[in-house]
Parts: structure tokens; C-alpha cells; sequence
């Protein structure tokens, strides 16, 4: 069976190694032109915050070993206050509880060379996707420099063509689907953090460093070379408000002035990223389209598991082929069904994420709140997880990881309260001895007056 893949992100990429892995026939089509030609400046890329979800998929495929020497451990969060202090949130209760950055451009080059190692996977970069016959999966697709036009067919077309995925427009032409789409208020700009004059880290490299705040707020992820590339994220409209960047961020975030010495170009320069949220259904059309990655569930940054759960996507579609052999509809409709509640949750997740790295990582309460969890982690391993650590740290999927926390939250207010009726209970004599005090001092006040009028005691 042939397969046409739309996209060589991370989603596209995986699936063409666990396709062709399967015997399948894999051609994909990418628009953009291929990483591996491209020198350092042209393929600027972000860096990602690589977890267990993502670990474990590329680990399936044999990856993981040629990645580790790309990627630079995270073992917690940096925060920067106002007053200067940067406290550390370690990442898990455990070693090796940890996220690893790695660049786009990196990983997606180690798939791409291994997926084309494989028999039958062919690579059509600077192609797009114009067209598709969701009945015969017949795509039209464009060269992004000459224009020629051609047609592709094949058995089935999987859209990993992400958020904006042309696939899923076509696949859900005039049916009954459902489009849920958001864009976040705020966006972002990326700026760098260079590595010092003599090579070393400009602050602690092997951590993801956060600058919270309501109006402003950065994330920064390490890179091999020393250097950590900044996200900044704004509501939208203030990015073309900012004259001088620098006495923005400096009122703000005093010790960004230091660490970021190109701040004011970059922030001219580079442009404006925007965030979307999507939710939509259905993922596939009989057995002829599916879409995967952010092409069905596109979530906020926040919680770092955009490509992770892509990546994730990748290993349950592979699973869902394997036990239905020769029927892809069957093999869609199973993926579909076992995936969609958990990337719902997913959604969720991310977005609550971004009112915690904004409002709550300052609150000296939520801090004292997440040592309470990786205490309790520390002393009951197994038995109770953070949500946090089950999502990043662990396969579980996401909505059986957020009712989990859910229970466990229970617990603790329960055992809060319990706490708090045993304490006044064992308090209570104490209290009664009180009141029978200040009864008999206030009577005996008033006797006092009394005599001193010439009036009988009581
Ligand atoms: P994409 O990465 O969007 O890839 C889609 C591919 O399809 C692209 O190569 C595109 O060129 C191609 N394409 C699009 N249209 C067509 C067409 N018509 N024809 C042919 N090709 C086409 N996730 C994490 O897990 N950890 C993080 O730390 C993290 N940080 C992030 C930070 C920011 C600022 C942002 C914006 C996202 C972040 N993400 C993170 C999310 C992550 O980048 C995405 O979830 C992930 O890239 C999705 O992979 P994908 O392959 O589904 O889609």
C-alpha cells in the first residue's frame, strides 16, 4: 500500500519511519525547502522541550540513542523575580525526572535521514498541497518555485501538515465537522540569549528559565553552544506599542539587560508568532485521509507538549495499524477513538498552564504548594504523583493523568481538613477552661465596680 504523508514536521517525519517500518510505501510532501541543505542562518530554528512522551516515540523507533548528544538537559525551571533572585523548581522528585531541549532543525534532520534510510520513503521538499479528493486520496500538489503542478495517488493521505493543515480543510469540506479554533490573545517574539565572550553560559544553562509576569513573560530554553534562545510572549497589539524595548523589559525583568546584549535589534527584526488552539473531529475520512499532530489537536505552548504528544500520536496510529491489519479505516476510527479524549484534556491543560507561568510562579503559596507535591512524591513514590510529573515525566495518558490528580488533590484537602477538625477538637478543653476565665474575671470586674459605688456585689 502506498501512503502520501503531507508535512515533514515532527508528526510526518515519525509516522514515514513507523510506516515504512510496517511495509508501507511512504512519499511525502513537504512545502518547505529540506533542512539538511539549508546553512545555519537560513533554517534559524526554535528549540523544544523534549519529555518522556516524545522519548519514549522516538526511542520505538530507534532514535534516541543518535538524539541525546543533540539535546541539552532541563532539570527544572529558573525563576527570575523582580528583586533578583532566581530560585530553582526542580523539574520531578526523581532523578532523571528532567526535559531535554533540543532544536527543531536538529531533530527534525535526524528523522528525515533516518526515515529515507528506509526502504520505500521518498522525500518531495518544496512541495505543497493545493488539492485533495478525500474518495480516491488523490492530492495536488505544487512546486513551490517553478509551479508546476502535479497530481499524487495513493491508497491513503495522512495530513501532518499542522494547526493550518490544508488536508484537514479538505477533508472536512462540506461535511458535518467540527472546527474549534482559538487564537491567543497574546503572542510571541523569540530573542537570544548569546553565550558570553569567552564561551561560557551568561546564566545557568541546564534549566528552562522563566521570567512570570502578568503583562509580559519569557521562556527561555538552553542550546548546545552555550546560548538559550528567549521566547517573549505579549498580548498581541502591545508588540507594536513597545518603543524602546529595553526600558520595557528593564522595568520588568531588570537582569534580561545583561543577558540579552542584542535585544533591541532582535526585537525589531524578528516577527511576531501567533498561538492557536484547535480542536476539531472528525480525524479521518473512511480509510482514504487521516490527520495527525497538531493538524487535529493544536494546543498553547504552555505545558511543552505540542510535538511531544504529536510525537505520541505517531506511536498510537502505528499500534492501532498493527491490529487491524489491511484496514486503515479501521485502523483511523481506533486511533481516533483512543487519542481524541486525551489531546481534549491536553488542550485544557495547556491553557491553564499559561495563567500559571504568568500570574502563579511568583506567589510565594504556589511555590510552597509544588514543594509540598515533590515532598510528597519524595516520601509516597508511586503512590502519589504531581500532575506535572505525570504528564511530563510518564506515558500516562493525559485525561487518566488529570483525574488521577484530581483524586490526589481530594486527599489532600481531605486530609487538610481533617487536620484542621483534629486540632480544634484537641483544642476544645483548652478553649472551654478559656471562656470559664474570662466569665468569672469580667464578673468579678463588675463586683469590683459595684463596691466601689457602695452597691452589693452582684
Ligand atoms: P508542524 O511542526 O507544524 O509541521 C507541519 C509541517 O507541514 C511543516 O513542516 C509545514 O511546512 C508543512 N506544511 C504545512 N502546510 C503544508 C502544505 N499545504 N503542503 C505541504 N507541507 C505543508 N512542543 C513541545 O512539545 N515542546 C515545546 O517546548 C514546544 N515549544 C513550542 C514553542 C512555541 C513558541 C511554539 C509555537 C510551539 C511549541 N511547541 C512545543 C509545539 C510544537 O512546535 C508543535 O506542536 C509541533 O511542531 C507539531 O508538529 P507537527 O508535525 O504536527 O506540525
Amino acid at each position: 500500500m502506498r501512503i502520501t504523508v503531507v508535512g515533514a514536521g515532527p508528526a510526518g517525519t515519525l509516522l514515514a519511519c513507523y510506516l515504512a517500518r510496517r511495509g508501507f510505501r511512504v512519499e511525502v510532501y513537504e512545502r518547505r525547502a529540506d533542512p539538511r541543505l539549508l546553512d545555519e542562518d537560513e533554517s534559524r530554528s526554535i528549540n523544544l522541550g523534549l519529555s518522556a512522551r516524545g522519548i519514549a516515540a522516538l526511542t520505538d523507533i530507534g532514535l534516541m540513542d543518535t538524539l541525546w548528544p543533540l539535546t541539552v538537559p532541563m532539570r527544572g525551571r529558573a525563576i527570575h523575580l523582580p528583586g533578583g533572585a532566581v530560585p530553582f523548581q526542580p523539574y520531578g522528585a526523581h532523578e532523571g525526572e528532567i526535559l531535554h531541549s533540543v532544536l527543531r532543525r536538529d531533530l527534525i534532520t535526524t528523522l528525515v535521514d533516518h526515515a529515507e534510510a528506509q526502504p520505500g520513503v521518498t522525500f518531495h521538499f518544496r512541495h505543497r498541497l493545493v488539492g485533495l479528493d478525500r474518495e480516491t486520496a488523490t492530492a495536488r500538489v505544487v512546486h513551490e518555485e517553478t509551479g508546476a503542478a502535479s497530481t499524487v495517488e495513493g491508497d491513503a493521505v495522512i495530513g501532518a501538515d499542522g494547526a493550518f493543515s490544508q488536508v484537514r480543510a479538505h477533508m472536512h469540506h462540506g461535511l458535518r465537522a467540527e472546527h474549534h479554533q482559538e487564537i491567543l490573545e497574546w503572542g510571541y517574539k523569540e530573542l537570544t540569549i548569546p553565550a558570553a565572550g569567552d564561551g561560557s553560559a551568561r546564566t545557568r544553562l541546564e534549566a528552562l528559565h522563566v521570567w512570570p509576569g502578568e503583562d509580559a513573560l519569557i521562556v527561555a530554553h538552553p542550546n548546545r553552544d552555550n546560548s538559550l534562545t528567549g521566547t517573549l510572549f505579549l498580548p498581541v497589539e502591545r508588540f507594536g506599542e513597545i518603543a524602546d524595548p529595553e526600558e520595557f523589559l528593564g522595568e520588568r525583568f531588570p537582569d534580561t539587560l545583561d543577558l540579552m546584549p542584542h535585544l533591541a535589534k532582535e526585537y525589531a527584526e524578528h516577527p511576531v508568532g501567533h498561538l492557536v488552539s484547535i480542536r476539531t473531529s472528525p480525524w479521518h475520512h473512511r480509510d482514504r485521509v487521516a490527520l495527525i499532530g497538531d493538524a487535529c489537536h493544536a494546543v498553547y505552548p504552555f505545558y511543552g507538549q505540542g510535538m511531544n504528544s504529536a510525537l505520541e500520536d505517531c506511536t498510537v496510529l502505528d499500534r492501532c495499524v498493527g491490529d487491524h491489519p489491511g484496514d486503515l479505516g479501521a485502523a483511523f476510527a481506533e486511533y481516533q477513538r483512543l487519542r481524541k479524549p486525551h489531546t481534549d484534556v491536553l488542550d485544557e491543560l495547556s491553557k491553564q498552564n499559561f495563567v500559571e507561568l504568568r500570574d502563579r510562579l511568583r506567589s510565594p503559596l504556589h511555590l510552597l504548594r509544588k514543594k509540598a507535591d515533590l515532598l510528597l512524591a519524595r516520601a509516597l513514590p508511586g503512590r502519589w504523583v504531581p500532575l506535572y510529573t505525570m504528564i511530563s515525566h510518564t506515558t500516562v495518558p493525559y485525561a487518566d493523568a488529570l483525574a488521577r490528580a484530581r483524586r490526589q488533590d481530594t486527599l489532600l484537602r481531605g486530609a487538610g481538613a481533617a487536620v484542621a477538625v483534629a486540632g480544634l477538637l484537641a483544642a476544645a478543653p483548652a478553649v472551654a477552661r478559656l471562656v470559664r476565665l474570662s466569665r468569672f474575671a469580667r464578673r468579678a470586674r463588675l463586683a469590683q465596680r459595684n463596691t466601689r459605688k457602695g452597691e452589693p456585689p452582684c
